[in-house]
């Protein structure tokens, strides 16, 4: 029986599993991370085409199952354990290849790109509409803290979608396939990191308001400063690039 609060929805469907290794981007000489292997059929697939995968469960059953499963793929590692707690860190550089659980998909993000410096991709696959928000650019309804947070330190893209009939048990929402190439220095420098994710969060903590009234909190005068910045204040945050909110934190 699946554990749904594990978020265990499995895929089978070999030709979905190639691209999402496609998408991926894998050499021989790859270390490859996998949260969530359950019960390891993407893992095999990564084990035939890189140097090593770590592949990290929580559920102690699959976890047992899948590494008795795999006893013959030497260049396999299988740790029973909470991906959000790995020590990323210790690892030589590495890419992320993985399908999930829908209840960790933004502590898991932010967790990986917290610990970053030797991570250069991640594939994953997620919920469309956190996919959506992920790559969404200025102007809509899904563009928001989300976006500008993952497009800070990396380039996302939406590579294709998987429609929610390919897993078992079927989950009440599609999927989408992301690539996250972490860049080597984010996308847009800033003096204070901190305060440029303050503003960011501010502005779109009230996001039908106008940058005058929801950032009034940060600075009294923040109606000049940002008619010094070249912002109209009476924008809403969804309309602003992420250069704007990097020039505007600078200035404020
Ligand atoms: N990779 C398999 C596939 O594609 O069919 C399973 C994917 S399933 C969406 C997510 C997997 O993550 C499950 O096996 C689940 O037990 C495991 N999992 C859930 N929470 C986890 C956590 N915090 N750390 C590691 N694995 C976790």
């Amino acid at each position: 029986m699946a554990k749904r609060y594990l978020g265990q929805n499995f895929l089978y469907d070999p030709s979905i599993l190639r691209r999402i290794i496609q998408v991926a981007q894998l050499n021989r000489e790859d270390v490859v991370v996998e949260i969530g292997p359950g019960s390891g059929r993407l893992t095999m697939m990564l084990a035939e085409e890189v140097r090593k995968v770590i592949a990290i469960e929580l559920d102690k059953r699959l976890f047992e199952e899948s590494k008795a499963e795999l006893a013959d793929y030497e260049n396999v590692e299988f740790i029973h354990g909470d991906a959000l707690k790995y020590p990323y860190e210790s690892l030589p550089e590495f890419k992320v290849v993985a399908n999930i659980p829908y209840y960790i998909t933004t502590p898991i993000i932010f967790r990986l790109l917290k610990v970053r410096k030797n991570l250069r991709s991640m594939t994953l696959t997620v919920q469309k509409e956190v996919a959506e928000r992920i790559v969404a650019v200025p102007g809509g309804r899904d563009y928001g803290v989300l976006s500008l947070m993952v497009q800070y330190y990396a380039e996302p893209g939406l590579k294709f979608i998987i429609s929610r009939r390919a897993f078992r048990p079927m989950p009440g929402v599609d999927s989408a396939v992301l690539h996250i190439k972490i860049l080597r220095s984010p996308s847009v420098s800033v003096k204070d990191e901190e305060f440029f994710f303050k503003i960011v969060k501010t502005a779109f903590s009230q996001r039908r308001k106008m940058l005058s009234n929801s950032l009034k909190s940060l600075r009294e005068d923040i109606k000049d400063r940002l008619i010094q910045a070249g912002i109209d204040p009476n924008r809403r945050p969804e309309t602003l690039g992420i250069e704007e909110f990097a020039r505007l934190s600078d200035i404020l």
